[in-house]
């Protein structure tokens, strides 16, 4: 998905920028990732005095590793994109601190951005339902599906010292 800065700029109209991105070799890192639809991508490039404001949407279904239990759970993720680039070349009024992107060349091309957005924007704990059991500490069991008779107390490391002491 190719950004035509100057394009942009001399049309002097918001130019849509649609597009579905095959996402499975971005996601061949990920071990929480298990599958991954396409990236849909709903972007509006739109001239602002020398600078080309890109921004809009993505979406994409996907599952994940359940945190608590490593089931499949499924996902819509859906988040904003929003960045703006000016060409090297250009004499731009930007003040330096505002956030640009400096293109060396007229093309950009879009996608690195696209990919680190997402990456950015996966949940970071995924959960196949909010009341997800988990695995069992103790014995390892899904305890969505088997309730065992593991004590799943939890001790203070201190208090067992305590205990410790007192026993006799
Ligand atoms: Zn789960
Ligand atoms: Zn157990």
């Amino acid at each position: 998905m190719i950004l035509r800065i100057q394009e942009v700029l001399s049309k002097g109209v918001p130019t849509p920028l649609n597009t579905t991105l095959d996402v499975t070799d971005l996601m061949k890192g990920r071990r929480d990732v298990l599958e991954a639809g396409p990236l849909a991508v709903r972007l509006t490039a739109t001239p602002e005095a020398r600078v080309v404001r890109v921004e809009g949407e993505m979406s994409l279904d996907a599952s994940f590793a359940c945190s608590r239990c490593l089931e499949p759970a499924h996902e819509h993720v859906e988040f904003p994109f929003s960045e703006r680039f000016k060409l090297a070349t250009s004499e731009s009024a930007v003040p330096p601190e505002e956030d640009v992107i400096v293109a060396e060349e007229d093309k950009v091309d879009l996608i690195p951005y696209l990919e680190e957005s997402l990456l950015l924007h996966l949940p970071f704990v995924p959960l196949c339902s909010d009341t997800c059991k988990g695995l069992c500490p103790q014995c390892g069991v899904n305890r969505n599906e088997i309730a065992c008779s593991c004590s799943n107390d939890r001790i203070d490391p201190r208090m067992a010292a305590l205990k410790d002491l007192f026993k006799d």
